[in-house]
């Protein structure tokens, strides 16, 4: 059955045994009872196309995965189904400064991410504490948080657009690449954290922010801006012929009562 598919996929598909039965756990701890039929490492939209389209038209399951850290088990694979893996599809497609938006491809490690960013000021902020082994794939498949998500919001909030491959093949494109692309239904959200339940995601337009210390300069212009300037007014200069007060040491209540002729101290003060 898989000969058909080899046809088509060459060395993209793995059946030796070490590999396939790695692929019977993640992080979670649990272990499948079974290694799988076959793993595809794709590398490109139109492999997971293929062993979509095969296993829809064989029957066969298909278990999604990215770079295996998950805690949930949502990766584990076992007898009789397909390990579809985007985490060999590693490009970053595209970084847009202006825009402050990034294309990447869905195995792009979160961490590999923000390192390509830094030199542009940018940053992506959604930071499981798995982002330097986890996929951004895997990321939107598990509406992936952390930390950050408490100020910034967790995946969900930071993701434009997706491409995914669906069950039959075929490949739908999501979202927008504008804050404001708000028509139609919003079937990036319903895909983040979905956990490859409605399809493979292979592409994600992803928001980003100024980095920290980008930001901070930012808004240290933006203060200095909008701070209204005061007019200088001009020191007049002390008339030579007025003597420098001997109380000076004084504190400023008890020099005014001093100043004051006659009073006592409480007295004089109102008197002034
Ligand atoms: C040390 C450690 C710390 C962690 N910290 C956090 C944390 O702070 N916050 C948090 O949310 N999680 C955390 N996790 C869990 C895990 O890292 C995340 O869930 C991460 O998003 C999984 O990414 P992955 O690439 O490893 O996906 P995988 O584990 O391979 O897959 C996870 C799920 O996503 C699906 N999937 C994977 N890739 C795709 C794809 N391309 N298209 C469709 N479906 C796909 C899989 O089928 C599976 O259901 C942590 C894990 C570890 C080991």
């Amino acid at each position: 059955m898989l000969d058909e598919l080899r046809a088509e996929l060459g060395d993209v598909l793995v059946t030796d045994r070490a590999t396939l039965d790695a692929l019977r756990a993640d992080k979670s701890g649990q272990r499948s009872g079974s290694a799988p039929l076959a793993l595809v490492e794709a590398r490109e939209i139109a492999h997971v196309q293929a062993a979509l389209r095969w296993a829809g038209a064989h029957g066969v399951p298909v278990v999604p995965r990215g770079a295996g850290t998950g805690l949930a088990g949502g990766a584990i694979a076992a007898s009789g189904e397909l390990v579809v893996s985007t985490a060999r599809m590693t490009r970053i497609l595209r970084i847009d400064a202006a825009d402050e938006l990034a294309v990447v491809e869905a195995g792009v490690l979160n961490g590999d991410l923000n390192a390509a960013l830094a030199p542009h000021g940018l940053w992506y902020a959604p930071d499981p504490a798995s982002r330097a082994i986890s996929t951004i794939g895997g990321n939107i498949a598990t509406n992936a948080g952390g930390l950050m998500c408490v100020k910034y919001g967790v995946t969900r909030e930071a993701v434009l657009g997706l491409t995914v491959v669906l069950a039959d093949g075929r490949v739908i494109r999501t979202g927008h690449r504008t804050v404001k692309g708000v028509t139609g239904y919003d079937l990036t959200a319903l895909l983040i954290g979905s956990e490859g339940t409605l399809g493979v995601v292979v592409e994600a337009t992803l928001r980003l922010r100024p980095s920290n210390a980008v930001a901070s300069r930012r808004s240290a212009r933006r203060f200095r801006m909008s701070r209204p300037r005061r007019a200088r007014r001009p020191r007049s200069p002390r008339p030579a012929s007025v003597p420098r007060r001997s109380n000076s040491w004084m504190p400023r209540r008890s020099r005014r009562s001093a100043n004051c002729s006659g009073g006592n101290s409480a007295g004089a003060e109102l008197s002034c």
